[in-house]
C-alpha cells in the first residue's frame, strides 16, 4: 500500500509505473468468490452490497492527476483495478477497459511489454516527487484507543517482550528467555515507551514507578538523575530528556 498526500488528502495506489507516455496505476483485489453488478452497484452473491473498487479508482486518478499537473507534467493516466483471484467471477460486468480479470492479466502484461518506454528526465523528476510524497502509514489508520489506567504495568524484557518477573540489585534475568542485562537498561526502555505512548505526560519519579512497578522507588529516582535533566524542586519536578 502506497499513499500520498494531496491538499491534505490521502490517497491509495498498490502499484504504479511510469511508462514514454502514460502513467499506469493498478488497485489489486484479491475477491474470491461469484459477484455481480446490479443498478452500477456492486453485490457478492447472495446479495451482499459491497464498496465499488471503481469509484475509489476515479478519487485516485483523479487526486494523482491534480498532482502531476501540478508538476507541470503531461502524461497520459490509465487506471486499472486488478482481479487476481483465478477463482473470482463477475457477472453483468460493466463494460469498463479499466477492469483487469485473471484470464485477462496476461494479455495486460504483453501490451506493457510492447508499449513505447523511452524515459526522459521529466519520467524520472514525477518518479522522484511521488517517492517524496510517499507515507508509510495513512493517518487515517491511527493508533488504537489506549489509555494509561487500563495499560499494563511492569518492565517489559527488550528480547522476548515479557514482563519481567524478578530484578536483583544491578541486573534483571528474564524467566522466559533467560536474557539478562542491567536493570537501568530495561528502567530506561521502559521511560522511552513511556514518553512515546504519552508524550504530554511529564516524566516524575512517581509516574516511572507506577510505569515500571517493580523497581524500588528510591531506584528510580536514581536513575532520572542520572540519566536525565531535573527540572523545578520537591514535590513538582519533573525530568526532561538531556
Ligand atoms: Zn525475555
Amino acid at each position: 500500500m502506497i499513499y500520498y498526500w494531496k491538499n491534505n488528502t490521502v490517497f491509495q495506489i498498490d502499484t504504479l509505473m511510469i511508462s514514454q507516455d502514460r502513467i499506469y496505476f493498478y488497485e489489486v483485489k484479491n475477491y474470491e468468490g461469484n459477484y455481480f453488478y446490479e443498478s452500477g452497484k456492486l453485490f457478492k452473491k447472495p446479495n451482499l452490497e459491497i464498496m465499488d473498487p471503481l469509484i475509489q479508482l476515479k478519487r485516485s486518478e483523479s487526486l494523482l492527476r491534480q498532482l502531476i499537473h501540478s508538476l507541470d507534467i503531461h502524461l497520459q493516466i490509465e487506471p486499472f483495478i486488478v482481479f487476481v483471484n483465478p477463482a473470482f467471477t463477475l457477472y453483468q460486468a460493466p463494460d469498463n477497459k479499466s477492469l483487469i480479470f485473471p484470464t485477462q492479466i496476461k494479455n495486460h502484461i504483453h501490451r506493457l511489454n510492447t508499449a513505447p518506454s523511452k524515459i526522459e528526465e521529466r519520467h524520472r523528476k514525477l518518479a522522484k516527487r511521488l517517492l517524496s510524497m510517499h507515507i508509510s502509514d495513512s493517518p487515517e489508520n491511527k493508533l488504537p484507543n489506549y489509555h494509561y489506567d487500563k495499560l499494563q504495568k511492569g518492565l517489559i524484557c527488550p528480547n522476548c517482550r515479557a514482563f519481567i518477573e524478578t530484578i536483583g540489585k544491578r541486573k534483571y534475568v528474564c524467566t522466559l528467555c533467560n536474557h539478562e542485562d542491567l536493570l537501568d537498561n530495561a528502567v530506561l526502555d521502559s521511560i522511552k515507551e513511556f514518553s512515546i505512548l504519552f508524550p504530554d505526560e511529564k516524566i516524575t519519579t512517581k509516574i516511572i514507578y507506577d510505569w515500571c512497578r517493580i523497581v524500588p522507588e528510591r531506584r528510580i529516582r536514581n536513575i532520572l538523575l542520572k540519566h536525565f535533566t531535573k527540572v523545578g524542586h520537591h514535590r513538582w519536578s519533573y525530568y526532561i530528556y538531556k
